[in-house]
């Protein structure tokens, strides 16, 4: 905070180009500027500390003594096909947020008091100047990213809505936002969990992953040395011997622990960890090379002052484990000798529709957590308006409608995680942008002239080292240098995801030949 501040004082002072931007950085470093005051400041801290108190120990009691947590509840939307209980625990859920409402009225003033006091016009322009350009030209360019992707994202909606209510009748309107409670989801940021509902006939590729691994008996080393192996193959140094000691990869049996996947650079050197409970599953084989990639960026920026051992943008370091995951294609489990043979591109609209469901689903999400907090922070949004702006902004972008009534009693923002931890959200927007573009650069650098979805960069050296090249950076320079050095592009192109799922959408567009589309 104080280091914030003193970054803050030498604005206007003349400084060397790396100087310069350190200070900025050094500025732009917190997502929450407490207020100079000590009384607001502890305020603001002891607010933010419960807030997401309230929601690590949020619980839905359906009885007065059965009791269940959102991990209970997680597994019921993901899996439960009965729109009742679906409605039940979606409803229950949002009930853990309600006493937030005024905590989060009072950290909205005081944050923004901070923020101001470094010289933002409030919170969420302070979020918007991390990128490069001026907070407004930053807005308009998600604007523009997502109207390059609308277009898909409907066809896949009407698709789905579609077949939805060919399951659930009534509940799903022909025509209408689709209620959120049905998607397999609890904020219905993802879909794939209702691709058994909305399977094509005919598109089997033939294995599961998660079988194949079951069958060849993978342990869950093993399932991060197939990660490793893939890094490797691109010209990266194998993980240190510290990584293999020190790293958490099975849930220990005698404590409890928080198991979402996380990667850890604990001396911003080589002290890499990966904390995880490995499933042996097709799911945990993708996210352990999620999860890598942030390990081996991390990696490749050690040698860069302490300050710029950071990605290009927030959006760069979630996004290069994604991109190493795009291929994992059929092929690259043939060459893993998983696989005798790929199947036939003709199956492809099942592996595609089941990506779409996670990737395509989730950008106006990812949108629109940010967007709503803009508002909130910029007072746009007024207190009062709060709950009603959170629904009006899910029906614009989503497509989607609380499957129950809605008041200001409810403060249905603060039932994401997200919202109540003071984590800004558009990074997973921009990640899910990017990892497309990257794919797509390093397929062309790969040599790969297939359809987009069957390319797989594994053991290409060309492409590994643009890919070092860049990760090598951090964030010593603007992000648009650093994207330009890996696709050759200075803006951020949504296009690398219609090139994707071209064969998809040729489909939906059949599917959806004489259907509503919109709502
Ligand atoms: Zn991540």
């Amino acid at each position: 905070m104080k280091s914030a501040k003193d970054a803050a004082r030498f604005e206007g002072v003349k400084a060397d180009e790396a100087t310069a931007r350190k200070l900025k950085l050094l500025k732009l470093s917190l997502t929450l500027a407490a207020p100079a005051d000590p009384a607001e400041s502890a305020e603001v801290t002891r607010i933010a500390t419960a807030m997401e108190g309230m929601y690590g120990k949020g619980k839905y009691c359906p009885e007065k003594d059965r009791c269940i947590d959102l991990e209970d509840i997680t597994r019921i939307m993901a899996t439960s096909r009965d729109a009742k209980q679906l409605l039940d625990v979606w409803a229950g859920w949002h009930t853990i947020s309600r006493p937030m409402k005024k905590d989060y009225v009072r950290f909205v003033e005081l944050a923004n008091k901070g923020a101001r006091e470094l010289g933002f016009k409030d919170t969420g322009a302070m979020w918007r100047s991390k990128y490069d350009m001026p907070p407004d030209a930053f807005a308009a360019e998600l604007d523009r990213l997502w109207a390059q992707v609308r277009p898909l994202y409907l066809s896949l909606h009407a698709y789905v809505r579609w077949k939805l209510r060919e399951k659930y009748g009534d509940v799903v309107p022909a025509t209408g936002p689709i209620p959120a409670h049905l998607l397999g989801n609890m904020w219905a940021q993802t879909w794939d969990n209702v691709y058994p509902l909305v399977a094509p006939a005919g598109a089997d590729p033939g294995y599961d992953l998660s079988q194949i691994l079951k069958a060849r008996k993978t342990d869950p080393i093993q399932m991060v040395r197939y990660g490793e192996g893939f890094f490797t193959s691109l010209g990266f140094a194998p993980l240190p011997q510290t990584f293999w000691q020190r790293s958490m990869f099975v849930k220990p049996k005698d404590r409890e622990v928080v198991c979402h996947a996380s990667a850890w650079d604990i001396d911003y050197v080589d002290d890499l960890r990966l904390k995880m409970c490995i499933d042996i599953t097709g799911e945990d084989f993708v996210t352990v090379h999620h999860e890598l990639g942030h390990n081996f960026y991390q990696r490749a920026y050690d040698h860069q002052p302490p300050l710029f051992r950071d990605s290009a943008n927030d959006g760069f370091h979630e996004a290069i484990g994604d991109t190493i995951a795009l291929s994992v294609t059929p092929e690259y489990l043939v060459k893993l000798g998983f696989l005798d043979k790929a199947p036939d591109t003709s199956k492809d609209v099942g592996l595609l529709l089941n990506k779409a469901l996670e990737k395509i689903a989730f950008l106006p999400f990812g949108l629109l957590i940010d967007q709503w907090r803009w508002k909130v922070f910029a007072g746009e949004v007024k207190p009062e308006d709060y709950n009603k702006a959170w629904w009006e902004l899910r029906r614009k972008y989503q497509g989607i409608a609380p499957p129950a009534a809605r008041t200001e009693e409810d403060f249905d923002p603060g039932a994401k995680y997200h919202v109540p931890a003071n984590v800004p959200y558009t990074r997973y927007f921009l990640a899910d942008i990017l990892q497309f573009q990257f794919h797509r650069a390093l397929a062309k650098t790969a040599g790969c002239t297939g359809p987009l979805n069957r390319c797989s960069i594994y053991g290409n050296a060309a492409a590994g080292k643009k890919l070092i090249g860049m990760l090598e950076m951090g964030c010593s320079r603007p992000w648009p240098d650093a994207l330009e050095a890996l696709t050759g592009q200075r803006q951020m192109d949504a296009t690398a995801i219609l090139d994707y799922f071209a064969p998809l959408q040729k489909w939906l567009d059949e599917q959806n030949k004489g259907k509503p589309v919109g709502w």
